[in-house]
């Protein structure tokens, strides 16, 4: 059964004088093929002994076995089973030698015919352990057109057959005795046929030996091809994980693969799945390309941008005009315009779109146009390579996303300690401070009896003006907690800016009337349609930035009120001073809660630092937007803000409201909610 002997070594012992010499696995391949070839050319009932190390090997070569086997009755071939390979006597003899046999490092053919005779006796030379090349793999042995040898080889190899398969006993003996045995009474020592004319073999193995060359060099072809693919891959890699910033990872993808990949047009948009479009942000362009960059791409009513959605991986069009889905994409029907048109309006002509995916959720698409003049076919190295950078670009935006998200909290966490410390220091300064003086006023009231009248009535005013400041402060503490708590219940319905307009100055009026007021100009027209809001929270908020803009203009100063339609269904209101202004990099962050800009501790000012951050969340309750603009310091300011006009046919609420001249203005309460403190 199973043999350690090499049958190479065996053969060498027979014949000393046998120089073995070096194969290449290629040179065998045409060696043997032009063997078979010498049998299936003639009809000498020859004599073949086929030994492949694996069965895999022998599969590739059945067929030819199978033709060779009409030419002869003795023919036998063996292998190391894999799958189904077994002993078998079919149209001819198979043998399923142990997988431990030294058959197995073996490759062996011997022909023995009536005018020829030869045999290719081989063993495989270990590789080094990198080397897995296939083409790579050498064999040490003997190729010859001696007879003797040859019938040496096969005397060696039928042994082994027999062993395996003793049932073949009769058969074999058959062959021994018709090709082995006394050669010189039935068979000529020399090939005589080949001798005489040689040219139909070497032709043979030439043909044969270039085609294993062309083999070859295609194999080296898309192996370097595989290189320059897995470099590009490398260089984007590298490049993209350099970067955290989202803008510059997508830039670089598409600028290394178009250019890498020599596609027309390569672009990256970031979508999601529900987008009815999508605006393209990043492409590369080959030169004389028409540009894509900034425009509205189809996502939604686009099949092929559905089907990417559907499959979660590549769709590509080899010619996208031709292409069906495009072609039936005309008789959908559908708003915008068909998929026909986008391909000719941006002279697409092979269309590969390869979705960008971080654990199942799109993050976007990269798309690669070609566009001429011939259609183009991408092969699956191509949408693999594609892939494999997607795999990174969606790696890398997540990855700069959480960054990004750090970032933001970082800078949260910042304004949380300035708004602490600002807490600090304006409870500080606005509670003790007025504290200190209420203390002091009260002290004299209570120790000295004798005190001027006039000069009591000073104390008692400095005590309440300071409780008045204390009572602001916690105020408006409270009303931002309310409001930030979302506990607020708004009760927006059609109301008159105007009226809240002349309300808050009203206000203003009363509040200020022991000092001179810079000059308010109220230029609202009168003839605005009615406003959607909560009357109580707008006269809020347009007192508080009339306020500051009394607290920052000095009393020749000028204050101006307007309003005028902004976009669809809003109002903008401009409360407008000349006076100190606000530098360009504090316009957003006057914003913040506690904010002053000359620090709580040396305002002149007086306030909490609270009004705007109220003002924000009052303006956001009803869907607004409010900013301010100025033109740097001493430029004077401007507040904006934007209000929703009340839907058409909603009633007005009819109500005179009533300036109350020293109180808090009124303009409607209910007892259900809080009102704002004003
Ligand atoms: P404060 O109680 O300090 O007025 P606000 O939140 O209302 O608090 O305002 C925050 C800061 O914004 C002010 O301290 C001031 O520096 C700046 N500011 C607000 N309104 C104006 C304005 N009209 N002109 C110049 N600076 C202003």
């Amino acid at each position: 059964m199973s043999n350690s002997q090499s049958v190479l070594s065996e053969l060498l012992r027979a014949f000393p004088q046998g120089r073995p010499q070096l194969y290449f696995k290629s040179s065998l391949t045409a060696l043997s093929h032009a063997m078979e070839d010498q049998v299936l050319a003639d009809s000498q009932n020859p004599l073949i002994i086929a030994s492949f190390q694996r069965e895999r090997f022998y599969r590739q070569e059945a067929h030819r076995y199978r033709r060779i086997a009409d030419r002869s009755r003795q023919v036998y071939v063996l292998a190391a089973p894999e799958t189904d390979f077994k002993n078998n006597s079919d149209r001819y003899e198979t043998i399923a030698f142990d997988p431990q046999d030294a058959l197995s490092q073996e490759w062996h053919l011997v022909v023995i015919g009536q005018q020829y005779a030869s045999c290719l006796i081989c063993r495989e030379r270990p590789t080094s352990a990198g080397d897995v090349i296939d083409n790579n793999r050498r064999f040490e042995g003997i190729w010859t057109f001696e007879r003797s040898m040859s019938q040496k080889a096969a005397e060696i190899l039928l042994e082994r057959i027999l062993s395996y398969r003793p049932e073949l006993g009769p058969k074999i003996r058959q062959a021994r005795r018709r090709y082995l045995v006394s050669p010189t009474l039935t068979l000529p020592t020399s090939n005589q046929d080949f001798q005489s004319n040689p040219a139909p073999f070497v032709e043979r193995l030439v043909t044969y030996l270039q085609a294993g060359q062309y083999k070859l060099i295609k194999a080296n072809r898309s192996l370097s091809a595989k290189e320059q693919k897995e470099r590009l891959l490398n260089s984007v890699t590298a490049a993209i994980r350099r970067s955290l910033d989202p803008e510059e990872i997508l830039q670089i993808a598409v600028e290394k693969l178009g250019e890498g990949l020599g596609v027309c047009r390569c672009l990256i948009y970031r979508c999601q799945e529900e987008d009815l479009d999508a605006t393209i942000t990043h492409e590369f362009l080959n030169p004389g390309i028409s540009s894509l960059k900034g425009r509205a791409w189809p996502l939604r009513e686009n099949p092929l941008f559905q089907q990417v959605l559907e499959l979660r991986d590549a769709v590509v069009l080899d010619n996208a005009p031709q292409d069906p889905r495009v072609l039936a994409d005309a008789f959908l029907e559908k708003p915008g315009p068909p998929l026909g048109e986008l391909v000719a309006s941006c002279s697409i002509l092979s269309w590969m779109l390869v979705p960008i995916l971080y654990r199942d959720r799109l993050l976007g698409m990269m798309e690669l146009h070609h566009c001429g003049p011939a259609p183009l076919t991408w092969n699956q190295d191509d949408v693999a390579l594609v892939e494999a950078v997607n795999l990174q670009v969606g790696v890398a935006l997540i990855q700069a996303e959480a960054y990004a998200n750090l970032q933001d909290l970082n800078e949260q966490l910042e304004a949380l300690d300035r708004t602490r410390s600002n807490l600090v220091a304006i409870t500080g300064h606005e509670l003790r401070t007025p504290l200190s003086t209420i203390q002091v006023c009260l002290e004299s009231l209570a120790t000295e009896p004798d005190m001027a009248p006039e000069l009591r009535q000073v104390m008692l005013n400095t005590a309440l003006a300071d409780a008045e400041r204390m009572r602001k402060l916690v105020q408006d503490f409270l009303t931002l907690s309310q409001l930030e708590s979302g506990r607020v219940e708004w009760n927006a319905e059609p109301v008159s800016l105007a009226e809240c307009i002349d309300l808050s100055i009203s206000h203003m009026r009363a509040h200020n009337r022991h000092q001179t007021l810079p000059r308010i100009l109220n230029q609202a027209p009168l003839d605005l349609p009615p406003v959607q809001a909560d009357g109580e929270w707008l006269v809020e908020l347009l007192a508080k930035l009339l306020d500051n803009a009394i607290k920052f203009t000095g009393a020749g100063g000028q204050i101006t009120i307007t309003a005028a339609p902004k976009g669809e269904g809003f109002l903008e209101i401009t409360i407008a001073d000349n006076g100190r202004g606000i530098e360009p990099n504090r316009l957003e962050t006057v914003f913040d809660r506690f904010y002053q800009e000359e620090g709580a501790l040396r305002r002149s000012a007086g306030g909490t630092g609270l009004g705007l951050a109220i003002c924000r969340q009052i303006v956001t309750g009803w869907g607004g937007e409010i900013w301010a603009e100025s033109a740097g310091k001493n430029l004077g300011s401007q507040f904006h803000f934007t209000l929703p006009v009340a839907p058409p046919g909603a009633e007005r609420r009819e109500s005179k409201p009533k300036p109350e001249p020293v109180s808090a203005p009124r303009f409607r309460r209910s007892s259900r909610r809080r009102r704002p403190g004003l």
